[in-house]
């Protein structure tokens, strides 16, 4: 291989290089959301200080007889379906 040739293959190769590094961090941030929104699509709820209910993200309420979402081991929203995410402390 001549000097120009190498040069020219290298330049090849550190293009191919950087478009699989654009790939590859594409590839990480398109997981995030698919992990995010198909494998575990949550519903937020909140609730205000001295309510007793919740509201919840897919635009219902819900209300326990007593106690939070932890103790009372709820992990899918009723209406939904989806993991519910307690955002009353965030
Ligand atoms: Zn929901």
């Amino acid at each position: 291989m001549k000097d120009h040739e190498i040069a020219k293959f290298v330049n090849e190769l550190t293009k191919q290089a950087n478009a699989f590094q654009g790939y590859q961090s594409m590839r990480v941030a398109l997981s995030s959301v698919v992990h995010k929104h198909v494998v575990f699509p949550e519903c937020k709820w909140i609730t205000e200080e001295g309510e007793d209910y919740y509201d919840t993200e897919c635009g219902n309420a819900w209300m326990f007889s007593a106690g939070d979402i932890v103790n009372n081991s709820v992990v899918y929203c009723p209406y939904c379906g989806k993991r519910v995410k307690d955002k009353s402390d965030e």
